[in-house]
Parts: C-alpha cells; structure tokens; sequence
C-alpha cells in the first residue's frame, strides 16, 4: 500500500483567486524564524519553521515538473500505489492547467483524493462530472455559505453558482468532507443551519467547523492579527456549544476544531475514560508540561489520574501547536520544575527555551513532548473513537514514560 502526495505549489490567496477576507495567509508578515522541532540544535530556523509554516511557495509548480517529480517518486515505491493526494500551498481548483493535472493522475489508477480546495477555481460544473470519472473519490471542500452571495462577498469566488453546484454533484457520488470557517454575525446562526441541512441533503459525509482566530493569542503567529478588523469572535465554550448543539440536532458528522468531536468525544477523549486512564503507566517522576490553555485541563486530569509528578502550565495561548517563544517569556521560571516538557510541535528552538526558563539561575532541562497527545477535528474526521483512543493512550504513555525518564 503506498499513498502518494503530489504538491502542485502555490501561494495561499495568491493562487487562489485572491484572498479570502477571513484567510490567516492575509498580512503575513516577515517574521525571524521560530524555530521548532525540526531545526538542527545550533541553529534556530530550518525550512520548515521559516517557509513551510506560512506555505511560502514560488507559485503553482509547472505541471511538467509535477509529472517529473511524480515518475521519479514512483520508481522509488515497492507497491502499487493505493491512492493520491493532491496538496499545495494554492488551491487545486484554480491550478491553470488542472483538467491535465487530473488526467495524468488519474492514469496511474489510483484513487485520486484533493487535500483542500475552496472550489473557487470551479467555473463550470461540468468539472464535477470530470474529475468523478477521472477517479476522485474523496474532497475536502470549503463552503463558508450556501449563500452565494456570501461565498462572493467573503471569498472572493467569481461564479459561487457554479462552485456550489460542483460540490453538489461531488456530494452526491463521492466522500465530500465540507469545512467552514464561522464568522459570528455573518455565516453563524441561521445561516449556517442553512448550510448544514444543505450539506446534509447533498450527502456530504461531514462538516468541519473553524473557530475563527483573529489575535495573536488565539493562533495568529506571522504577525498578521487582526485578520478582520472589529470582527466578533466565539469564545472557546460559545464555539464548542454550537458545535455541540448543531451535531445534535443533525445526522451528518459534525465537529470543531479546536473544540470539538461530539461523536468520538476528543480532543483528549480519554480524560472520560476510567478505565483506560488506569491502564496508564503509573506517574512515578516530576516534571513542568507547558500546553496551551484549551488543552492544559484535560491534560491536568489525565496525568493527575496516574500520579502527583507532573505540574501542568497553561500559557496564554489557545493552542499548544502554536506556542512560539513570547508565549514562553511571560512565564516565571521559578514556577517550574527542573525537567520541562514543551509541545512537540511548538514553534520554539529548544536551546533558546532552556535559556529563556532558566533565566533564574537555575539549569533546567528542556525536552519535546510527543508530537501530538490527541486528535484534533481535521484528524479525527476520518477516525474511529476507539483510533483517536489509541492514538491517545501511546502519546500519554509515552509522555509518561519521558517524565519518569528524565524526570526522576
Ligand atoms: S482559499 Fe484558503 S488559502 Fe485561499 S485565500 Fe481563501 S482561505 Fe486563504
């Protein structure tokens, strides 16, 4: 089984018919490198904390380097290839030569699967007919509103009309996995209950529903906040009841990110599940876990449930992913225990954090957690609650096992 990604390249908004006005790509500022988990220990910035975070691409690759890129990938695969993935920077649906791109793909006979599209580069709906017989299969489609004066109005999509009717012929023969940003007083309230009976009525397999950021503490790290300039913004428990409350009230699969997945019960499901908490090693060394402030309580409970050892700190940043080092200054080193446990995926360099948190004279040991304790709603979408608690009880366990490690 081999899956294949094919990267087609391109500039969020600028490869995709113009930004979106609630797109985090908008006022991406230069910033110095972050540093994260990827970067050599001597030196703060690699290609993934200083390009690939804002997906800083040239442009849309040509498709002769892709078809090159793809016959030389494929020599190098032992097995058939089980399906592809088609991803970039810019959105598949305005690439300019995207009926070539699908045939060539769809010649290796696999099926084909496009990460993300906004659909705004869907002009005709005749495409749906198109990539369905070329083999696409499944889709992740960003709708913001059925309204198709919305879909105008706030991403820019020249011919809505025809957008909205490609995703619904796809909804209607393949996996569409729909995805939303919710903006409060504009695509909330009814009409979003107009977009999810219209998802559902299609087919569609599930909804994804993004809690809009628009500070530096909710997620915005490229110096770009305000995304929108006096746009209200749900709070994290205002967010996580509407999701609740839509997914009741609806059969198709509905979940937020970053809260939450009503059917499986995640992030972190395993914090209401006694019995796997006890199957847990148990907590037996001592150490500071530095999260973020949405995951910090479960955190607390699932460790708490295991031991007294571990001292969970809460940041002033929603989401521990993107916890960058200013979230780090603004801690007390004093309050923290000598091993310190950073998110695998914040965006420090460990050097510059052991410095920052021992800036009190006292040596501390800092050391990545594991790259993901949960699943988040993008992740779990596809999963089942017993995989999402699988891939929780490893990540815990493993966190566990690294403070008892170091931690003695
Ligand atoms: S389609 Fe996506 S990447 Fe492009 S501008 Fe809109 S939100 Fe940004």
């Amino acid at each position: 089984m081999a899956h294949l990604t094919v990267d087609i390249g391109g500039r969020p908004g600028l490869d995709c018919r113009g930004f979106c006005e609630y797109c985090y790509f908008k006022h991406v500022k230069e910033t110095v490198p972050f540093g994260c988990r990827y970067c050599p220990p001597y030196k703060k910035g690699c290609d993934y904390c200083t390009r690939s975070v804002r997906e800083y691409y040239q442009g849309f690759r040509e498709l002769r380097d892709i078809a090159d890129d793809v016959l030389a990938r494929l020599q190098t695969i032992p097995d058939d290839v089980t399906r592809i993935t088609i991803s970039g920077g810019g959105d598949p649906s305005c690439y300019p030569c995207f009926t070539d791109l699908i045939e060539l793909l769809s010649s290796m006979e696999a099926p084909l699967h496009i990460g993300y599209t906004s659909g705004k580069g869907f002009d005709d709906p005749s495409v749906a007919r198109f990539l369905i017989d070329h083999g696409l299969s499944e889709v992740s489609f960003t709708v913001f509103s059925v309204n198709p004066a919305l879909r105008k109005r706030y991403m820019h999509d020249p011919t809505p009309e025809a957008s909205l009717s490609v995703l619904e012929q796809l909804a209607a023969e393949i996996d569409v996995y729909a995805a939303t940003v919710v903006l409060p007083g504009v695509n909330d309230g009814p009409v979003l209950e107009e977009t999810v009976a219209w998802l559902e009525d299609r087919g569609a397999k599930g909804l994804i529903l993004m809690r809009f950021a628009n500070s530096r503490e909710q997620g915005l790290i490229l110096g770009n906040s305000p995304v929108l300039r006096d746009q209200r913004v749900q709070t994290v428990e205002e967010f996580r009841d509407m999701v609740g409350d839509l997914a009741g009230r609806f059969s198709m699969k509905i979940s937020g990110t970053p809260l939450w997945d009503p059917e499986i019960g995640s992030p972190f499901a395993l914090a209401r599940e006694p019995d796997l908490l006890g199957k847990l090693p148990r907590l037996e060394g001592k150490a500071t876990v530095i999260t973020g402030s949405i995951a910090a309580p479960f955190i607390r409970k699932i460790l708490g449930s295991r031991g007294k050892g571990a001292h969970v700190v809460a940041v002033e940043k929603d989401i521990a992913c993107l916890i960058t080092i200013e979230d780090l200054q603004a801690l007390d080193p004093a309050s923290l225990d000598p091993l310190v446990i950073l998110p695998g995926r914040a965006f420090v360099h460990d050097r510059e954090a052991a410095s920052i948190l021992s800036r009190d004279g006292v040596e501390r040991t800092v050391i990545r957690g594991p790259e993901s304790l949960t699943a988040d709603a993008e992740t779990s979408m596809g999963m089942t609650r017993s995989g999402v608690l699988a891939l929780e009880m490893e990540a815990f366990s493993d966190l566990i096992r690294l403070i008892n490690r170091y931690g003695g």
